[in-house]
């Protein structure tokens, strides 16, 4: 169906709207700008405005995707699990809500709440932990790490980070001395070559993936590298659909052929560089023959691809959760910093290193310090002279000194029965954690769970107190994409019924539980960063107003630097590191068992764990149905005509699934979108995690694909 057609149904007159409000899309991290037109109290239609990520531009998402905050399903008042309510399970029906919960007034739920979570507090301050969001803005990321922090002396709080860039952000952090990208997207029309390894952006940063596009029309050499043969591929000069997990052995390979044909940049790497002569001789031993037998690329196509990329006068590394979600992650992403390091294509225009950000504000919640490891501006927990600082902001006591949980390490907590109460915002770990069904299992065994959502997502399931709160549309704050771009959000609706934007929540939840917060207006909390985040220096509420500032401005009317590090990094002497990486195979080899090896990602319609963009009419009735690609030479192999289902079992469990046929994916893989509660891929995805970012393996499964023996699926 043409886009016009459904814009032209859906919208009617352009012109008859009765108010229009500037925000910035709720979905990815590209952070489109956008302004809402408003009918009736109600998002009529949404349009793409000039901000500095998409001058004008949205994608499906952006543009069709704003309804679900109208959906039927919005909790629109305070619920409490009632007495006699079955067993904790996914077993509540979202039209029915009544059967498991009762209506509560807002006084008798954060009541609740707060009781329980003194209670906990007093018999053992560890046994509460917290799920922030990065679908919220920057203060209400703010405020949760520090509900937790202040309200119970540790650090055990967390957000989905973990699970699509943590190993990235822990590559970076170790050898650039900084979590964000070194230079915008946008830069890529100073480039003349660049490499997309393990990212999809034609389906998960459409926006983005335009720019790329024009920049191989006017000329650019664009590398593309991925298991699968993503759209890119299309515009690409050289494509390398290497083999699942074989990363390191790709890249160190591609090295290699810089390292002995000396095409690397000796002056940079001198000025700008340490640990280069023990990186040159680790990668002596990974010739191109050798590694094309792990990785599967022709060792003339490694060579090709490292002169094209040594011999450019700038070039970018763009990558995705394929790069980051291995337990390798944090060393795919060490070959991805050497590689530009040494060709000396960071901070320069045209240059850097950029991981594409999953979420609207993972960036922002990240920088907020929503992270177990790390205070706001990524400073560390373990240095007492930082936490003073906070402390001292916060007018409360210290807290730990120990890196706190992770989110996978958290739900094991949970599990175990350590942790018995929990609060989360915004986060759906019942259907994005790895292996959800043990994450199931743990959640029913909490004694309180806060939850504090828009829907009643699969984890509100288990709730015993459930808070509604506010969609994007409908709150005020900032956000940070991933350009390192700070925006403003507006509401241009009011939320539903007696639903509350999420930092008033958990400001009232704060002061009920002892703390000595009082915030009039979130524009405070905004001033409250600012004195400890040195990112945000020279970013002012009043300037937020009328601009997009890009993190660092370097003064009062500086829109920010696009590119950084050009004169040194935030390390010791203002040197960048390369960190040799070693082939690491996966967790679980394929094998007789589960011969196959599975995949996850997303699809253009649908936006994580699907509770937004499953509630949107538009999207939803272009991809309804959950839905798994094959070879076709895989499914003749295995007996399955496109449109019937299939049986996918790992040694988590199974799932059965409308099977596509796709000639991008390998034959000896199945990729499976993590969009559909009713076949949900994280029942099957691996727990293991990265040693550093501790980021779970999600893109690496072994895998029993059959034809099921249910129905057919076009009936
Ligand atoms: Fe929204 Fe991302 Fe699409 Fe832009 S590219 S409209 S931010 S989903």
């Amino acid at each position: 169906m043409p886009a016009t057609v459904v814009d032209d149904a859906q919208v009617g007159d352009r012109a008859d709207f009765d108010s229009e409000t500037e925000s910035v899309c709720p979905f990815c991290g590209v952070g489109c700008k956008v302004s809402l037109k408003v009918k009736d109290g109600k998002v009529k239609y949404v349009e793409g405005i000039n901000g500095p990520a998409n001058e004008g531009r949205l994608c499906v998402k952006g543009r069709f995707g704003f309804d679900y905050i109208h959906h039927p399903h919005r909790l629109t008042k305070p619920l409490i699990r009632r007495d006699d309510a079955p067993a904790k399970g996914l077993n509540v029906d979202p039209g029915n809500l009544m059967t498991h919960f009762r209506e509560a007034s807002w006084e008798e739920a954060m009541d609740f709440a707060a009781k329980g979570l003194v209670k906990l507090r007093d018999a053992d301050p560890k046994s509460v932990a917290g799920f922030g969001s990065a679908k919220c803005t920057n203060e209400e990321a703010y405020l949760f790490q520090k509900f937790i922090r202040q309200g119970f002396k540790h650090n055990n709080v967390d957000h989905c980070t973990r699970l699509c860039h943590a190993s990235s952000v822990s590559a970076l952090i170790e050898n650039v001395g900084s979590g964000a990208v070194t230079a915008t997207f946008n830069e890529i029309v100073n480039a003349d070559v660049a490499i997309i390894i393990g990212a999809n952006p034609i389906e998960n940063h459409p926006v983005a993936a335009t720019y790329f596009k024009q920049f191989t029309k006017r000329g650019g050499k664009l590398i593309v590298m991925d298991p699968r043969g993503v759209g890119m591929r299309r515009f690409a000069t050289e494509m390398l659909q290497f083999r699942p997990g074989a990363d390191v052995s790709m890249l160190n390979a591609i090295m290699n052929v810089i390292v002995e044909e000396e095409l690397y940049d000796s002056q940079y790497i001198h000025r700008w560089t340490e640990n280069w002569e023990a990186e040159k001789e680790h990668l002596r031993a990974f010739t191109p023959e050798a590694m094309s037998e792990i990785c599967g690329i022709e060792p003339e196509q490694l060579r090709r691809v490292a002169r094209i990329f040594a011999s450019a006068k700038a070039g970018m590394i763009f990558w995705g959760m394929g790069v980051s979600q291995h337990i390798h992650g944090t060393d795919n992403s060490r070959c991805l910093i050497s590689l530009a390091l040494m060709t000396g294509n960071v901070g320069k225009p045209g240059a850097g290193l950029h991981p594409l950000r999953g979420q609207n504000n993972v960036q922002g919640a990240s920088d907020a310090g929503l992270i177990p490891m790390f205070l706001p501006d990524y400073q560390s927990v373990m240095e007492d002279d930082i936490r003073k600082s906070f402390t001292d902001v916060w007018g409360g006591g210290d807290f730990s000194n120990e890196k706190g949980l992770t989110v996978t390490e958290i739900v094991d907590q949970v599990y175990a029965g350590n942790i018995k109460g929990m609060y989360i915002q915004g986060e759906n770990p019942a259907m994005s954690d790895p292996d959800a069904e043990h994450a199931r299992e743990a959640f029913a065994k909490l004694d309180l769970m806060v939850v504090q959502d828009i829907f009643l997502t699969e984890t509100a399931n288990f709730a015993d107190v459930i808070l509604p709160a506010s969609a994007l549309y409908e709150k005020n704050g900032t956000v940070s994409n991933t350009n390192r771009q700070v925006q403003r959000v507006r509401p241009a609706v009011a939320p539903p019924g007696e639903a509350r934007e999420d930092w008033k929540i958990t400001v009232e939840l704060a002061q009920r539980i002892g703390l000595p917060w009082a915030y009039g207006d979130v524009s405070e909390v905004f001033a409250e960063m600012k004195l400890n985040m040195k990112s945000l220096d020279n970013i002012t509420w009043e300037r937020l107003e009328t601009e997009t500032i890009t993190y660092p401005s370097l003064h009062e009317t500086d829109p920010g630097q696009a590119i950084v590090f050009g004169d040194g990094f935030p390390r010791p002497e203002g040197r960048a590191k390369v960190t040799p990486a070693s082939v690491i195979p996966p967790d679980e080899a394929p094998d007789a068992e589960y011969p196959m090896i599975m995949t996850t990602g997303r699809q253009l319609e649908h936006w994580h764990t699907g509770s937004m963009t499953r509630r949107s009419l538009v999207l939803d009735a272009v991809e309804p149905e959950a839905n798994c690609s094959l070879h076709p030479r895989t499914l003749r192999a295995l007996g399955v005509e496109p449109g019937e289902m299939v049986r996918l079992t790992t040694r988590r469990g199974s799932i059965e699934i409308m099977a596509r046929a796709d000639r991008a994916v390998a034959e000896d893989m199945v990729f499976v979108p993590f969009a559909y509660v009713e076949a949900a891929a994280n029942i099957l995805t691996n727990p293991a995690i990265d040693p550093y970012g501790k980021i779970p393996e999600f893109k690496f499964s072994a895998v029993r694909v059959e034809k099921a023996q249910g129905r057919i699926a076009a009936e």
